[in-house]
């Protein structure tokens, strides 16, 4: 580290700093430089929880209207960054104390073309890449992921049916939901009402306590967010008792094959969840398609004819559209279309 000195090469964005700054030859510890990227040809080193990203300001501008008001000019009211010196005489500039490594090598891979979006299948990587892509402003990638992620995160009864061929997974399990949840709300979107749905089949006890990222960052609901996800927990509850009941009330249609399949006597049994599927259906997954399984299964056997399996199947997706529309009434969560992503 020498003494300060003004070093003209630098662009007017992160020059004419209050008060001198330090100048480093080598990466001061306890900082240390990222294993994945790094480029020896970069004209910025950002640092992200104590790693070091050589990187070029010109790519960063082009990406995102934060990093361009650091570099090519203050056009926005951003807060400037936390300049914290220079290294061989470019800027060394810290992120905020909460962009995690994680999220920003994600984004980096990406917007450098190291990783394809449609490559993405996990919601760790998912999340990483939106959460700092709305942070800063990076409405292309923030777009393109959001959009990865709309089938995850359905805003109707249709959206739950979709082939989930290419849905991004919770890789690190059902209680990632949580991570979801702040997310969704951090950035507004769309995405909220299918979040607290997948929170409220959560246990309580999961709920309260929380559950941690990827790479450690802890997700806790904070007390309004917990009251709405236990709200919606017990509300879903009662729909999935109404979906059992409705579903048992649907009757033969009195076809032409009716009466030689004995459709009413199969019926008047009632559709009836298996064992597992009864479970979630307790446990307030109302989006389940468990009557179909139900339907086909008599349709096979020959125990109802074709006409009062479709009816049923037609009955079937009806009570859950309706359910669903009980459960985002009674969230008063944002729908399709109304909040921007
Ligand atoms: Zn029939």
């Amino acid at each position: 580290m020498s003494s300060s000195s003004t070093d003209t090469s630098v662009t007017p964005a992160l020059n004419a700093p209050q008060a001198p700054l330090p100048q480093y030859t080598s990466l001061p510890p306890p900082l240390k430089w990222d294993p994945c990227i790094r480029f020896p040809d970069g004209d910025v080193t950002l640092v992200a929880e104590g790693f070091a990203f050589r990187l070029h300001q010109g790519m960063l501008a082009s990406q995102s209207e934060v990093f361009e008001s650091w570099f090519a000019g203050p056009r926005l009211n951003i807060p400037h960054p936390h300049h914290i010196g220079w290294l061989d005489g470019q800027p060394l500039v810290a992120l905020r104390p909460f962009d995690t490594a994680h999220d920003f090598r994600e984004v980096l891979m990406a917007i450098y073309g190291v990783m394809r979006l449609e490559s993405v299948t996990t919601y760790s990587v998912a999340a990483g890449l939106r959460r700092f892509a709305h942070a800063y402003r990076m409405t292309t990638l923030a777009d393109a992921v959001h959009d990865l992620l709309d089938p995850t995160f359905p805003t109707d009864i249709h959206g739950w049916d979709a082939p989930s061929a290419s849905r991004v997974s919770f890789d690190l399990g059902a209680k990632q939901a949580i991570e979801a949840y702040n997310l969704s709300k951090f950035t507004k979107d769309r995405h909220a009402l299918a979040a607290v749905y997948r929170c409220a089949q959560l246990r309580e006890a999961d709920l309260r306590k929380g559950t941690k990222r990827l790479d450690g960052t802890p997700e806790v609901l904070a007390a309004h967010d917990l009251r709405t996800v236990l709200k919606a927990r017990s509300l879903l509850k009662q729909l999935g008792a109404r979906a059992l009941r409705e579903s048992r009330a649907i009757r033969a249609v009195g076809g032409p094959d009716c009466v030689r399949m004995r459709c009413q006597e199969a019926f008047g049994r009632g559709i009836l969840p298996i064992k597992e599927d009864a479970a979630e259906l307790a446990n307030g997954h109302v989006a389940s398609r468990w009557a179909d399984k139900e339907i086909a299964w008599a349709q096979r056997w020959e125990m109802i004819c074709p006409r009062c399996a479709e009816h049923a199947r037609a009955e079937h997706l009806r009570i859950r559209e309706a359910l669903w529309e009980a459960f985002a009434r009674s969230v008063g969560l944002p729908q399709a279309g109304s909040l921007a992503g």
